[in-house]
């Protein structure tokens, strides 16, 4: 018998040059927007002074916040929550990656309650987390990488830089209202960029494929996802002005974001946090792009008739094959995929440290338990350490 849930609260906007509907999106929303960024991609491309002119022609007056961090810190968000409180903003704006996105979402939170932030994300001992309530303030999103799919889901992703500590504040409040997918503004993002975010994608479909609260609705979008990134991908990292792959490789990030709003991720997502929250050079997408090299081997036996389903929609005829081949189908179609896209192919790409190992996995248990959960093949402090291994 079926039962299950499923939110889809933003009203997605998706076309070729509809960053200029950002103001009359907005507009409803509130009258003063703090529009934030990182810190040179979005103006260097042009994107924040196409967004402020949208916006201005629109009625809403604009507060500039260019600086969103990659892996973005508590710190970094409560900086721009300062700054939308003195300016009285009633909007939020984030226009990026998924790290000014998240920026973006954690502000809206924090510009409207009085807790610290992190206390929204992982409780204080002793304590409940702290809830996000009504009050926090609106939120549109405009994604410039297929990556992360922020725009869609209900979290936002901090580091707590004293802890090192990588987690999701996770709330219906941090919906984005409007997400607005311009195809157009992912053209700039350099190649390196879009294989790590493209491989993000894969991983989001595919964990929220195998998830062991997957439901029909999300399994349909998260294996046309998969089968998106195995068409797209390649194209897109050989040539960023192609315009089909980016449009394709946008809509994939929107499915997989549907199934990652509803599933949440598992363990390749639980054991990335850890290592871009203790080395904040690692990229979240090519942390995850070297974690794949030890996926499909992990949880084929827990999940063999997806795994064999997954090889498929990489493109490989598994008809007649056993359980174990089929799987190493899937394993060998990945790895390929990583390395015709340039993203790394093991933990040793990205100078993780072994000794770290043990670290990485106590950390995973302690803040990403939930995500661990729903891994089809449970994993305990041993398993983790094991499953880094094989990724190294
Ligand atoms: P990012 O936002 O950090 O961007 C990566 C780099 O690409 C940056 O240097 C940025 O300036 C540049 N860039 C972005 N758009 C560009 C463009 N159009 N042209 C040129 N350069 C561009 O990377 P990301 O992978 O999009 O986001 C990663 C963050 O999102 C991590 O913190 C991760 O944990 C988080 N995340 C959040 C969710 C969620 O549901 N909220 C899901 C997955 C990941």
């Amino acid at each position: 018998m079926l039962s299950f849930l499923y939110r889809l609260p933003p009203r997605l906007i998706f076309g070729r040059g509809r960053l200029a509907e950002l103001g009359e999106h907005t507009a409803p929303l509130g009258r003063r927007a703090l529009l934030v960024t990182g810190r040179q991609a979005a103006r260097a491309a042009g994107f924040t002074d196409r967004a402020i002119a949208s916006l201005q022609a629109a009625g809403v007056e604009t507060v500039l916040f260019e600086k969103a961090l990659p892996n973005p810190t508590v710190a970094n968000a409560e900086a721009g929550a300062k700054l939308a409180r003195a300016e009285q903003c009633d909007v939020v704006v984030g226009l990026g990656g998924g790290s000014a996105m998240d920026c973006a979402k954690a502000i809206a939170v924090g510009a409207t309650h009085d807790e610290p932030l992190w206390d929204f994300i992982i409780a204080p001992p002793g304590q409940e987390k702290t809830p996000a309530t009504a009050a926090t303030l609106p939120i549109v999103c405009v994604p410039t990488t297929a990556g992360t799919a922020s725009e869609l889901t209900p979290f936002a992703v901090l580091t707590n830089a004293e802890t090192k500590d990588k987690a999701a504040l996770f709330s219906d409040y941090i919906f984005a209202r409007v997400a607005l997918s311009d195809p157009e503004l992912t053209y700039s993002v350099p190649p390196d960029v879009t294989a790590n975010t493209g491989l993000d994608v894969f991983a989001h479909a595919v964990e929220s494929y195998i998830s062991t609260v997957a439901h029909p609705i999300t399994e349909a979008c998260t294996q046309e996802a998969i089968r998106l990134v195995a068409l797209h991908l390649r194209r897109a990292v050989a040539d960023g002005s192609e315009k089909e792959a980016r449009e394709q490789m946008l809509i994939a990030n929107t499915l997989a974001g549907f199934g990652l709003s509803n599933t949440g991720a598992n363990i390749m997502h639980a054991l990335e946090h850890p290592l871009s929250a203790h080395d904040d050079s690692i990229a979240h997408g090519g942390g995850l792009s070297a974690l794949m090299r030890a996926y499909f081997p992990f949880v084929a036996e827990a999940a063999p008739q997806k795994v064999r389903r997954v090889a498929e929609l990489l493109g490989e005829d598994v008809t007649g094959l056993s359980e174990a081949d089929a799987c190493s189908r899937a394993h060998e179609a990945l790895r390929k995929l990583i390395a015709d896209v340039g993203a790394p192919a093991r933990l040793r790409d990205l100078g993780v440290d072994r000794a770290m190992f043990p670290t990485y996995a106590e950390d995973a248990l302690r803040y990403m338990a939930g995500a661990l959960g729903k891994c089809p093949r449970p994993a305990d402090r041993e398993d983790l350490i094991r499953y880094l291994e094989a990724a190294y």
